[in-house]
C-alpha cells in the first residue's frame, strides 16, 4: 500500500506553517507565497496587521515541541508562525498551534484572585496579600494540627521546567511535604515506571531522527497523527520503512500504515509475547547484544514459549499470519523503533507492558542505536520537566527516594536538613485523592490542572474535593475545578512567562514571555517565589533569585553527573540550536546535545544490564455483561487539548470539533436502531453521559464504541473506572463497560 505525502499528507494531518492571521497579512501584501520564507519571514506582512514584533518560543500544548514564533502588536499576540529552523518541526505546525496565540485573547481567564472568606460563601476577588495569607495560614494550621501527612499538592505538565524545580524544592526541600505528584501520574508514570524497570532509570533512549532512519516503526497505541501531528510527517515520510500500527480502532495512523494489527482491548501483551516466541523460534534474537547487555533471557525464552501463536490471534482477533508477519519484520530489521503512548499507558498493566516492549527491543538490539529505539511519547508539553527537576515520582536528577544517600546529597544541594526531606515519594495522585476521602490528607494545592474532568470517575473525585478542609487552584482560565476551591490564584500561562520546555526526545526549548498576562495574573514562578516568602522560607530556598533562569543556573548544576545530566545547558546554547538534547556537559561537542542514550550499552541498574522482564495479561476488571454490554474505550482528537480548557475558547478549533460523540460500529448502530445524527446516554456502573451524537462508523469494532475525552459537558470521565497500575499508579481510560440508550 502507497502512503500519502506531500500536500496530501498536510491536508490529511490539517497541518500549516502560519496561522490564519500570518496567511491573510501575507496574502494581503504579496502575490507570491513564496516570499514568505525564512530569510524574508516576517516582511511581508501588510502594515495594519503586521506584528511590532515577532517572540521566538516553543509551542505549549504537545510534547512534540515544535518551534514557533508569536507575533505580537501593540501588546497583543495577532499571528503564530512555524519556526523554519527549529529542529523538531521545520516550521509547520498542526491546528492547535496555528491558533495557539488565540488563547492569550480568549475568554475564561482569571485575572485576580479570589477567595471564599466563609465556608459556603461564595468565591470573593481578594487581594495577592489576602489569598496568599489565607493558603498559608490554611496549610500551617493543618500541618501543625495534622503532621507533613495532611497538606498535598498535584502540580502538572504545564510549566515551565524552571517552575517545576522551584515547587519541588518548596513542597519538598521546604515544606517537607510527603504527598507531590502531578497529573503527569495519569499519562505518563507507566513509561516513566516501565524504563526504571528495565533500565535502571526513567529517560526516552531515542530521538525523533530515529522515526527517519528506522527500517520498521511499531506504533502501539500511539495515533499519532491525532496525538503528536508534527510527528506524523516523520513517519510518513521514511517511505523505506515499514510502518506497523496496533490499535483496537481504525485511526488516521493506522489508516496510513503499512499493517495495522486491530487488537481487542488489553491484547497488546499477548501480542508482544507472541511476536517474541516468534523472534526466538526463528533465530531474530541479537544473541551477542543479549549475552552482554541485558539479563533474564533465559527465563523470557521459557515465559513465551507458552504462547501458541493460534491460541494468540485468537485473544488479539488478529489473524496468525499478521503477528508471525509482524515479528519477522520487527526480527529482521536492521533498525526498529517502536513508540508507544496512551493505549499502553492508560493502563492497569500500563508499567508491565512498557517494560515488555523494551523487553522487545532489548533482544532484537534496538536500544541505542540511529533508528533503534524503545520510545515513550510524552504527552504534555514539559511532562518531562518535571520528571527531570520536579521531585515528584523520583528526587530532582532522577534520585531515587529510597536511597539515603541520594536524599542526603540532595538536601546538601539544597542547603537545608536532611531530615526534612521525606524519606519515601509518598502518595501518587490517585492515592492523594484516597487520603482526601479517608480523612489522612485535609488540604490540597491544584495547580494547572483540572481533575473534575480528566480524574476518572469524577462523582468520586468531586466527592474527595467537598471534604477538603482548604483547597487551593492555581490555573490561568476559569475550570470546573477552580470552580469548586476555597483560593484562586490566577496564573500567567504560555505566552506571558519564560522559561524551557523538555520534550519526548529530551530536548530542552525556550519559552518566552510575548504579552503580558491579564489584570492581576502572575506568572507560576512568581507564585511560587511569593507562596515561599510568605512561607518565610524565600531566602533560604530562592536565595537571590528574581527570574527563572536563576532556577534554571541552579538545576544545571543539581543535575550534573544524573542521566538528565544538564550541566552544559545554558540559555544561550538553547538559542544557538534551537534546543539541546540532555545529557548535555560542558564537554559535549555538539551544541545540540546528545541524541540518544545507552549507546554504549551500558544502564543504570546496579549490574549495568539492563533487564528482560516477563509479563502475563490479564483480564478486565470492568467486562461487558448483558447489562453494560459494550466496552468503552477513551482518547483524544487532533483540535482539542486536554480538557478544553484553551482549546474550547478558540473559536476554529471548537468549530471544528464543538461537542463529544461517540461511535458505534454498524452492526451495533443497525441491532440498536440507530443512525449518525442521533442522541444517546451512556451509562456505566459510575455514572451516566446524556446527549452524545452518535457516528456510526466502522473505525471501532462491534461490541466496542468510543468516546473523546475532552468534554466537560459530555464529560466522559463519568464512566471510565477507578482502577489504577499497581506500580505507576496510573489509571485504567482505556476499558469500562457500558449501555448505550437512545434519548
Ligand atoms: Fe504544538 Fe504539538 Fe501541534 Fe507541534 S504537534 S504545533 S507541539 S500541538
Amino acid at each position: 500500500m502507497s502512503r500519502p505525502g506531500g500536500a496530501a499528507l498536510t491536508r490529511l494531518l490539517g497541518l500549516g506553517t502560519r496561522s490564519e492571521e500570518a496567511a491573510d497579512a501575507a496574502r494581503a501584501a504579496s502575490t507570491s507565497p513564496r516570499a514568505y520564507v525564512a530569510d524574508d519571514r516576517f516582511g511581508t506582512l501588510n502594515e495594519t496587521r503586521k506584528p511590532d514584533t515577532w517572540v521566538r518560543t516553543t509551542c505549549g500544548y504537545c510534547a512534540v515541541g515544535c518551534g514557533m514564533f508569536v507575533g505580537v502588536k501593540d501588546g497583543i499576540a495577532v499571528a503564530v508562525q512555524g519556526d523554519p529552523d527549529h529542529p523538531v518541526n521545520a516550521g509547520r505546525l498542526c491546528p492547535k498551534g496555528l491558533s495557539e496565540h488565540q488563547t492569550l485573547a480568549a475568554q475564561g481567564r482569571l485575572t485576580t484572585p479570589l477567595l471564599r472568606r466563609s465556608a459556603g460563601g461564595a468565591q470573593e476577588p481578594a487581594t495577592w496579600d489576602e489569598a496568599l495569607g489565607a493558603t498559608v495560614v490554611g496549610f500551617n494550621r493543618l500541618l501543625h494540627e495534622h503532621g507533613p501527612e495532611a497538606v498535598a499538592v498535584i502540580s502538572t505538565g504545564q510549566l515551565v521546567t524552571e517552575e517545576f524545580y522551584a515547587l519541588g524544592k518548596l513542597c519538598r526541600g521546604g515544606l517537607g511535604l510527603r504527598h507531590y505528584d502531578g497529573n503527569t501520574t495519569l499519562c505518563m508514570s507507566s513509561a516513566v515506571a516501565g524504563y526504571k524497570r528495565s533500565f535502571g532509570s526513567d529517560g526516552p533512549p531515542g530521538a525523533y531522527e530515529d522515526l527517519e532512519q528506522a527500517d520498521v516503526i511499531l506504533l502501539v497505541g500511539a495515533n499519532v497523527a491525532d496525538n503528536h501531528p508534527l510527528l506524523a510527517p516523520r513517519v510518513l515520510d521514511n517511505a523505506g520503512a515499514t510502518v506497523i500500527v496496533v490499535d483496537p480502532r481504525v485511526t488516521k495512523t493506522a489508516m496510513v500504515a503499512d499493517l495495522h494489527l486491530a487488537v481487542r482491548p488489553r491484547s497488546d501483551i499477548a501480542l508482544v509475547n507472541g511476536m517474541l516466541k516468534v523472534i526466538i523460534d526463528e533465530g531474530l534474537v541479537d544473541r551477542a547484544y543479549v549475552d552482554a547487555h541485558t539479563e533474564g533471557f533465559a527465563e523470557l525464552a521459557a515465559h513465551v514459549a507458552a504462547y501458541d501463536l493460534d491460541r494468540v490471534a485468537v485473544d488479539c482477533g488478529v489473524p496468525a499470519d499478521q503477528i508471525r508477519e509482524a515479528a519477522l519484520a520487527f526480527g529482521r530489521a536492521e533498525r526498529a523503533f517502536v513508540a508507544w503512548t496512551m493505549g499502553v499507558n492508560h493502563s492497569v498493566q500500563g508499567t508491565e507492558t512498557v517494560t515488555l516492549l523494551n523487553t522487545l527491543c532489548l533482544v532484537t538490539g534496538n536500544v541505542g542505536r540511529a533508528g533503534a529505539a524503545p520510545f515513550s511519547l510524552t504527552g504534555q508539553c514539559n511532562a518531562m520537566g518535571t520528571r527531570e527537576a520536579g521531585g515528584t515520582a523520583s528526587l530532582p536528577g532522577y534520585r531515587n527516594w529510597d536511597d539515603p544517600a541520594a536524599r542526603a546529597e540532595m538536601a546538601a544541594l539544597w542547603g537545608v536538613p536532611a531530615d526534612r526531606l521525606p524519606t519515601e515519594r509518598g502518595r501518587a495522585y490517585p492515592d492523594i485523592i484516597d487520603g482526601v476521602l479517608d480523612g489522612t490528607i485535609k488540604g490540597l494545592w491544584v495547580i494547572a490542572t483540572n481533575p473534575v474532568v480528566s480524574f476518572p470517575n469524577r462523582a468520586r473525585l468531586e466527592a474527595a474535593i467537598r471534604k477538603l478542609d482548604l483547597f487551593v487552584v492555581q490555573d490561568g482560565f476559569a475550570t470546573p475545578t477552580t470552580a469548586m476551591a476555597d483560593v484562586v490564584l490566577p496564573a500567567a500561562i504560555w505566552g506571558e512567562k519564560d522559561g524551557t520546555y523538555t520534550n519526548a526526545e529530551r530536548r530542552v526549548s525556550r519559552v518566552r514571555k510575548a504579552v503580558e498576562p491579564p489584570g492581576q495574573a502572575k506568572a507560576d514562578f512568581d507564585i511560587f517565589l511569593a507562596m515561599a516568602q510568605a512561607f518565610g522560607m524565600a531566602g533560604e530556598l530562592y536565595p537571590g533569585w528574581t527570574t527563572p533562569e536563576d532556577a534554571f543556573i541552579e538545576w544545571a548544576r543539581v543535575s550534573a553527573g544524573r542521566l538528565c545530566d544538564y550541566s552544559g545547558i545554558t540559555y544561550d546554547r538553547i538559542d544557538a540550536a534551537g534546543g539541546v538534547q540532555w545529557p548535555c556537559t560542558p564537554e559535549t561537542e555538539a551544541v545540540g546535545g546528545t541524541p540518544r542514550i545507552y549507546a554504549d550499552g551500558v544502564f543504570q541498574t546496579p549490574s549495568g544490564r539492563a533487564k528482560l522482564w516477563c509479563v502475563t495479561p490479564q483480564p478486565i476488571s470492568d467486562a461487558p455483561s448483558s447489562r453494560y454490554p459494550f466496552l468503552l474505550n477513551t482518547g483524544r482528537t487532533v483540535e482539542h487539548w486536554h480538557t478544553r480548557t484553551k482549546t474550547g475558547r478558540v473559536a476554529v478549533l471548537d468549530h471544528l470539533a464543538p461537542e463529544a460523540w461517540v461511535e458505534i460500529n454498524p452492526v451495533d448502530a443497525e441491532h440498536l436502531g440507530l443512525g449518525s445524527g442521533d442522541l444517546v446516554r451512556l451509562a456505566s456502573r459510575r455514572g451516566v453521559v446524556d446527549d452524545l451524537l452518535v457516528r456510526v462508523t466502522a473505525i471501532v469494532r462491534e461490541g466496542e464504541v468510543f468516546v473523546p475525552f475532552h468534554y466537560d459537558e459530555r464529560c466522559a470521565n463519568r464512566l471510565t473506572v477507578d482502577e489504577f497500575d499497581p506500580i505507576s499508579r496510573e489509571p485504567n481510560y482505556k476499558q469500562a463497560a457500558v449501555r448505550i440508550e437512545r434519548m
